[in-house]
């Protein structure tokens, strides 16, 4: 089996970036793993990776991700070894480690917790089941912010349960929209570019045209810019765009 290295563009991390927890993912499967980055990052992770399981002690002693998400077949060192050696090392003892199983045996997976896996999940997995238990260990561990919620004139976003209101109504926001507006609302009124809303919100790794979040920008203004209700988002001219109650 090859090592896939993803070659990781030198961008210097933002200060948001850096908050972001960082989970390493150890998977063989190229397209499961490829699958996990794309949704990890949009969920506000920042990713490693390891396609075995030697990888995956070397990139943890190195990079000392917040997280593991460990896959149980792996070539070299099996994801039960990884886990056993995570577990003996001082270091790592502590280290949240969710198991990703094909194996459906009630009995796998009360191997799988013995050996200090701290969750499992079995494949197939529905994602949105993976990132509430990847949060929920992150919150367990200290290594994502205790969420409360975030207001801003008759703006609240409630950031456990991920829920938007404005006025008492329900908002409902795709995960870009969602992100974009909790990243607003942590810095209200402040003017941001194209460019540092694309590092902030979608990751200085994913490479996409500033033009996309003209687009993010249309459809949460459509959601959340009810009849009537001012428009809470400033567009500075050649500037960028403001959370921002004051017209310009
Ligand atoms: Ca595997």
């Amino acid at each position: 089996m090859l090592h896939r290295k993803t070659a990781v563009p030198q961008v210097a991390d933002t200060a948001s970036t850096l908050n972001r927890p960082l989970v390493l993912v150890v998977e063989d499967e190229a397209a499961l793993l490829t699958m996990l980055r794309y949704n990890l990052e949009r969920n506000g992770f920042r990713v490693e990776e390891a396609a075995n399981g030697e990888e995956a002690i070397a990139r943890i002693a190195e990079e000392r991700p917040d997280l593991v998400l460990l896959d149980w077949m792996l070539p070299v060192l099996s994801g039960i070894e990884v886990c056993r050696q995570i577990r003996r090392q001082p270091d790592t003892r502590t280290l949240p480690v969710i198991m990703l199983t094909a194996r459906t045996e009630d009995q796998d997976a009360v191997r799988a917790l013995n050996t200090g896996a701290d969750d499992y999940i079995t494949k197939p997995f529905a994602l949105e089941a993976l990132m509430a238990r990847i949060r929920a260990l992150l919150r367990r561990s200290g290594a994502m912010p205790a969420k409360g919620r975030l207001e801003y004139a008759d703006i609240t976003l409630d950031l456990a349960a991920h829920r938007v209101q404005r006025n008492g109504r329900a908002v409902h926001l795709g995960p870009t929209e969602y992100r974009l507006l909790e990243f607003f609302m942590q810095h209200p009124t402040r003017v941001f570019t194209r460019e540092e809303l694309l590092n902030a919100v979608w990751g200085p790794d994913i490479h996409v045209e500033p033009r996309t979040v003209d687009v993010h920008i249309r459809r949460l203004r459509k959601a959340i810019n009810g009849d009537g209700e001012a428009d809470i988002i400033r567009t500075v001219r050649a500037a960028g765009y403001a959370l921002d109650t004051e017209p310009a």
